[in-house]
This record gives structure tokens, C-alpha cells and sequence, in this order.
């Protein structure tokens, strides 16, 4: 993987088109960014003002390693500008891309209302006959929606759209806009999958695969691979479960499976689960999909039933550890979704702060990077500066989410500081034979505790 210096340095195509983005979420930003880096003219939108205003400025509203600088380097150059202004965004764009969210309905069914939004303020504004570029994830059979809603809202001007899902990853997101895997463009026309070929050339001709295929591929190719990621955690967690039972180690026993090429190592660690803005909602979109169109697939429904499971099982393991959760101080270390990031959409954390607050404990929660995010969420919780602040008193100590600088706290002070020294480590971040060297009671997932299988209980709690 190259650094961030990469990016930063890159050279601007010859051949720079005017491109629009509406949202500037964790998608929308960071396409306006990537598209600008690689040379072209940018105007990115948000319905949110307050948004516009901060990134005009240089503020981006939320926290991704290495956007700030990019940001404002972009910025500088010229090539990126933000408006409120419909008009002055898509007004002159040759292709525009839509990256608004598409939350969960109650049902698991995506809410595509802001899709419907953006598409029809397009439609109105748009002078130039762009490309309609849909990079949200959509349920297979959105864009011809969206081209029935341009088509109605422009008076019957013919848009042309484009499905091009995206598979970045928060935390390394730059980085994945500019080298990723495979770019994968759904479109039903010559002229459009030429426009996108042009688009994308500063990226391609570093070696990245281009997939053309028809517009639903692309949507449906999105979601399954979203779901078969998740299905890997939830294999894991299962894993893990089995694990605990047989007294077997998960970390060897994925090591074993994932030296396999053909199943490879990637997210198939036990833990506290899978979160995000992306793969909760997109394993229910895609249920809800399926079974609409006739071919149920109770899988997905096993693979989120599992994921809900994990979480369960970590609120166990506290209460196996603790008995009583009433009066008990529990601290929850790394509220992200995962590291690297702020968002705490869906994050397993989150649920695991919940299901303890509302068994009666007391919960102080820490994260290097969002703590506001997570007291937005639940203002219940308390929160500490640091990670010492936060163990200070408590009975337990929860690893949520694999932060690295949770690998560098002083285990002794971390004990001394303590009521009862109990770690309960959800994302198995630690070595269990050290962890007991230090004197605590630790737990993790689908790993035994001791080499003799059993937790031995701190002094504190037999005494
Ligand atoms: P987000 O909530 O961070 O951003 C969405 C943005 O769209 C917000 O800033 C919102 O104010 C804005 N918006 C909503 N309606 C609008 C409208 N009508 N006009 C202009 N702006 C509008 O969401 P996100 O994480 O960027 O996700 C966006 C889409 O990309 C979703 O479909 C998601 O599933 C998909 N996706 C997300 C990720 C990820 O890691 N976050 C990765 C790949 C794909």
C-alpha cells in the first residue's frame, strides 16, 4: 500500500473534465477529493449548509487519516470548490456523481428518498447533459428509477446513468479512491461507459481494472460483496462460539482456513462484530431485495442474526465475569465502528454500551477520535479523556474496538487502577497467557483464557 504522500503528489490528467458531487459524506468528500487529486474540475454539494461552509474552509466534518491535508491542497489548487448552489454545482458538470446515504427503513428496505432528491435537483439543473453517476449503494434497479424521475423532472430531457459502486474502506479511504482494486462501471451505452473510461484514466493507467457490465450487475455486484464480507465475520464469530465450546483456539483455527488462498485471511476474525454505515444495512437491503424478488435468502438473515449474537456474547462474558452488573462500573474502550475513523454508525460498541446500561451498569466510554459522535448517540454514557481515565474504579474493562494505541497502555498501571482487574477483550487484541502474567481476569473471544482453559478469578473478587 503506498502513503499518503502519494496522493498528495499525484500528477493532474491532461485531460480534465468538470465533474459534480452532491453529498459530501464519507463517499461524497472523499470522491471529490480522489477526483480532484487526479486533475479534474470539482463542485461538490450538501443539503447541509453548515457542511458547504466548514469545507470551504479547509474543515472537514469528519475524521479520515490524511483529508485535511488533502483537502486543503485541493483546495489551493483550485480544482475543488464546495456550493449550497444547485445550479452553480451541477450547472456545467460532464458527469455527476450522486453519494448521498442510503439509510435502513425499519424494515431493512433502503431509504432511497435522498437518491429521489438528488436526481431530480440534477435533473432541473443540469445543463450540459451529464452523466449520472450513481456511487451510493442501491438496491439493483435504482437507476432506471432514477432516470424515470430525470426524465419526469426535466420535462423529457434523456440522462444517462451510470451505476459505479464504492468499495472504500473508512480509515483508509483516500487511499482506496486512488489505488483501488477494480473500478466497476454498470451503463447501457457506449457513450457513457466512454465518459466514465475517460474519468477514471488517471486512475487505470496505473494498472487498476476496469469492470463494464449492465447497470443492475453493478448495483447487485456491490451488495454481495458487502454481504459475503460480512458472512466471513459472521463464519468467525460462529467459529468462536464453537471454539469456546471445544476448547479450540479461533485466531488458530482462522490462521489454518485463511492460509488458504482460496479462502484467504481477510475479515475473518472473531470479535464483537461487524458495524458501519455499510455492512448492517447492506446484509438487510439485500435480504429485503432478494425475497421482494421471488428467491428469499434466509442465509442473510443468519449471517445478521450471528453478527447480533457476537455482541450478545461479549455483554455474557461481562456478566459471567461480574455476576450482578447493577452498581458495576464497566469501561468500554473504542466506541468507532473500527479504528481509524469516527463514525460510530451501527458500531457494535455502541450496542454493547446499551445492552450494559440497561442491564443496570454504570458505563464510561473512551475513543481516540469519537467520543462526541458516541455521546450523541448515547448520552447515557459517560466518557473519559483517556483510556486511564476511563478504567479508573471500574470492575471491568471492554475492548470494543481494536484502536493500536490500546496495545501500548502500561498493564500495571491499567490493574492498579482498576476495582476488579477484568478485561473482557472483544476484538482479542491482547495475548491471554500475558494477560494473565499481569494479574487479570481476562476474557476474549473463541480463545481459552489460561493453557488450562479456565479465567482464574482476580483476589479482589475471591477475597
Ligand atoms: P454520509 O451520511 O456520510 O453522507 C451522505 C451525505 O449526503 C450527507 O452529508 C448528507 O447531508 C448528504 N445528502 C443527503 N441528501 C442529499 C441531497 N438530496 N443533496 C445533497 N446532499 C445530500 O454517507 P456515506 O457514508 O458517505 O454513504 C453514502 C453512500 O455510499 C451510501 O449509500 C453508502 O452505503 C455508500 N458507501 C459508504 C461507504 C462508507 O464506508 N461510508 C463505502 C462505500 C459505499
Amino acid at each position: 500500500m503506498s502513503d499518503l504522500s502519494t496522493h498528495l503528489a499525484w500528477d493532474a490528467t491532461p485531460d480534465p473534465m468538470d465533474v459534480a458531487v452532491i453529498g459530501t459524506g464519507h463517499v461524497g468528500l472523499i470522491t471529490a477529493v480522489a477526483m480532484s487529486v487526479t486533475g479534474h474540475r470539482v463542485v461538490a454539494t450538501d443539503v447541509d449548509d453548515d457542511k458547504i461552509a466548514r469545507l470551504t474552509e479547509g474543515e472537514p466534518h469528519f475524521y479520515e487519516p490524511g483529508l485535511v491535508e488533502s483537502l486543503e491542497r485541493q483546495l489551493a489548487s483550485g480544482r475543488l470548490r464546495f456550493s449550497s448552489d444547485p445550479s452553480t454545482t451541477v450547472g456545467d458538470a460532464e458527469v455527476v456523481f450522486i453519494c448521498v446515504g442510503t439509510p435502513p427503513r425499519a424494515d431493512g428496505e433502503a431509504n432511497l428518498l435522498a437518491m429521489e432528491t438528488a436526481a431530480s435537483m440534477i435533473a432541473r439543473h443540469a445543463r450540459r447533459s451529464p452523466v449520472v453517476v450513481e456511487k451510493s449503494t442501491v438496491p439493483a434497479g435504482t437507476a432506471d428509477r432514477v432516470r424515470q424521475t430525470m426524465l419526469r423532472d426535466s420535462g423529457g430531457t434523456h440522462f444517462e446513468i451510470v451505476s459505479n459502486p464504492e468499495f472504500l474502506r473508512e480509515g483508509s479511504a483516500l487511499h482506496d479512491s486512488l489505488h483501488p482494486d477494480r473500478i466497476v462501471v454498470g451503463g447501457e451505452s457506449e457513450h457513457a461507459l466512454s465518459v466514465m473510461r475517460r474519468l477514471y484514466e488517471p486512475i487505470t493507467s496505473q494498472g487498476c481494472r476496469l469492470i463494464e457490465v449492465d447497470r443492475a450487475t453493478a448495483e447487485l455486484a456491490k451488495h454481495t460483496s458487502n454481504a459475503f464480507l460480512a458472512l466471513k465475520i459472521s463464519f468467525a464469530n460462529a467459529l468462536a462460539r464453537l471454539s469456546e465450546l471445544a476448547g479450540a483456539d479461533v485466531t488458530a483455527i482462522v490462521d489454518v482456513m485463511g492460509s488458504d488462498p482460496r479462502i484467504g485471511p481477510a475479515f475473518l476474525s472473531a470479535g464483537l462484530g461487524y458495524g458501519g454505515f455499510c455492512f448492517p444495512k447492506d446484509v438487510a437491503a439485500l435480504e429485503r431485495l432478494s425475497t421482494r424478488l421471488g428467491y428469499p435468502f434466509p442465509l442473510l438473515g443468519e449471517v445478521a442474526r450471528l453478527n447480533d449474537e457476537a455482541v450478545e456474547a461479549v455483554a455474557s462474558k461481562v456478566e459471567e465475569a461480574l455476576w450482578n452488573l447493577e452498581g458495576k462500573r464497566i469501561a468500554i474502550l473504542g466506541l468507532a465502528f473500527k479504528p481509524l475513523t469516527d463514525d460510530v454508525r451501527f458500531s457494535p460498541a455502541l450496542t454493547l454500551a446499551r445492552i450494559l446500561l440497561q442491564r443496570g451498569a454504570e458505563v464510561v466510554g473512551y475513543d481516540p477520535r469519537a467520543i462526541e459522535e458516541a455521546a450523541r448517540e448515547v448520552p447515557e454514557m459517560q466518557f473519559a479523556r483517556d483510556a486511564y481515565e476511563a478504567i479508573d474504579g471500574a470492575h471491568c474493562a471492554v475492548i470494543a474496538t481494536e484502536w493500536e494505541e490500546f496495545l501500548d497502555l502500561d498493564l500495571a498501571a491499567v490493574r492498579s487502577r482498576m476495582t476488579y482487574p477484568v478485561i473482557v477483550d472483544g476484538r482479542n487484541l491482547f495475548d491471554p497467557a500475558e494477560m494473565v502474567a499481569a494479574g487479570f481476569s481476562y476474557y476474549s473471544v473463541g480463545r481459552p483464557a489460561h493453557p488450562d482453559g479456565r479465567v482464574p478469578l482476580p483476589s479482589s473478587l475471591v477475597s
